[in-house]
């Protein structure tokens, strides 16, 4: 009897140790890797940006306004928030910004409308989700995460993306809102030096088309995420779209590889697919992420006659910054919440 009993028992033992054991198998396998390695690092666009050109004051506004959206999403991470979280909140400050192409102080089209452009893009899913030619969203980022996560597409554009984004409640303004006199007056001058050319091929429109904005991010689950958005280029017409909103262009991430947000000539971004490129550049050529950046920005994009930059960060948290213009506003922030911050190329 005595016997029985603790063979009972020994089964119920078993028959336990054994549930626990498949319970812990079907944690998936990505949220159970965590790096304990975060990073971030945003960027305000890039093009001829000359201290000459910059007063004091400008310079540091400019400062102010990368740290401040650097911070809030060191926070986020810091937090245990997710790298997709502090992604699309960190470029809520750019685009809320009139000192970027973004949001608040984007360029004017040709039509002197703004017309905005977004995307995002998951590493651990490779889920994304973009808005083009977008003219009444406040923060078109969020538009693109709505479409990445409430949508069965990845890209929507003008009214259609527009409606899409008012009836999942994101906040809609009057076009108004979207007005600086200062790109109203850089549209001036672009047209004035337009000889029927598009405004990105003209050498004089290139002083004017710098200030897109984008993050990149690593969270503490080792899960990566990548977000830009524009108002494209000045005097920019038949409602062009740039590179930005293309996932593989102006955004990619990958949990495997890296994150990266683009900015730039858009045209020459989109042909020589940059984000993508440096990511496979890391998985199929075992490149570091350093290495791959500079391979396509210093060689690929400038041998095809393309300028601008990416901000970038691998799976381990190794942050890059990679650009062929004078110029890139950017900040980074190492998993220590060390901010560093550059304009100039020093
Ligand atoms: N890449 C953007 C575009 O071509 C512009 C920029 O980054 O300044 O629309």
């Amino acid at each position: 009897m005595k016997k029985s009993a603790l063979i009972l028992l020994f089964s119920i033992f078993l028959l336990h140790s054994c549930a626990n054991t498949s319970s812990e198998e079907k944690t998936p396998k990505a949220d159970a890797k965590p790096t304990n390695s975060i990073g971030l690092v945003i960027h305000g666009g890039a093009g001829t940006i000359l201290k000459k050109n910059m007063t004091p004051e400008l310079e540091a506004e400019y400062k102010a306004t990368l740290e401040k959206a650097a911070k809030k999403g060191y926070e986020i991470l810091q937090n245990g928030g997710s790298s997709l979280d502090a992604v699309e909140q960190t470029i809520h400050i750019l685009e809320n910004s009139p000192l970027f192409n973004a949001g608040k102080g984007a360029v004017f089209a040709n039509n002197g409308k703004n017309e905005l452009d977004a995307s995002i893009m998951e590493g651990k899913t490779l889920n994304a989700g973009a808005v083009a030619g977008v003219t009444n969203l406040k923060n078109p980022i969020s538009a693109a995460r709505k479409v990445m996560e409430n949508s069965s597409h990845v890209l929507l554009a003008r009214k259609g993306a527009e409606e899409f984004a008012a009836a999942q409640g994101l906040e809609v303004v009057d076009t108004n809102y979207f007005f600086t006199e200062k790109r109203f007056k850089s549209l001036q001058r672009a047209k004035q030096g337009d000889k029927d050319k598009a405004a990105y091929i003209d050498p004089y429109i290139k002083d004017y088309k710098h200030g897109t904005v984008g993050c990149v991010a690593l969270d503490k689950n080792g899960n990566l995420a990548a977000g830009t958005s524009t108002g494209g280029m000045t005097n920019k017409k038949w409602n062009r779209i740039g590179d930005s909103p293309i996932i593989g262009a102006g955004t990619y991430a990958n949990n495997k590889t890296c994150a990266v947000s683009s900015t730039g000539h858009g045209e020459y971004f989109i042909r020589a697919a940059v984000a993508y490129d440096i990511s496979a550049m890391m998985e199929y050529k075992n490149l570091s992420l350093q290495e791959a950046a500079k391979e396509v920005i210093q060689k690929k994009l400038k041998n095809m006659g393309g300028d601008g930059g990416i901000i970038a960060i691998d799976a381990k948290g190794n942050l890059v910054a990679e650009f062929n213009t004078p110029g890139m506003y950017r900040a980074m922030v190492d998993e220590k919440g060390t901010i560093t911050i550059g304009i100039y190329n020093e």
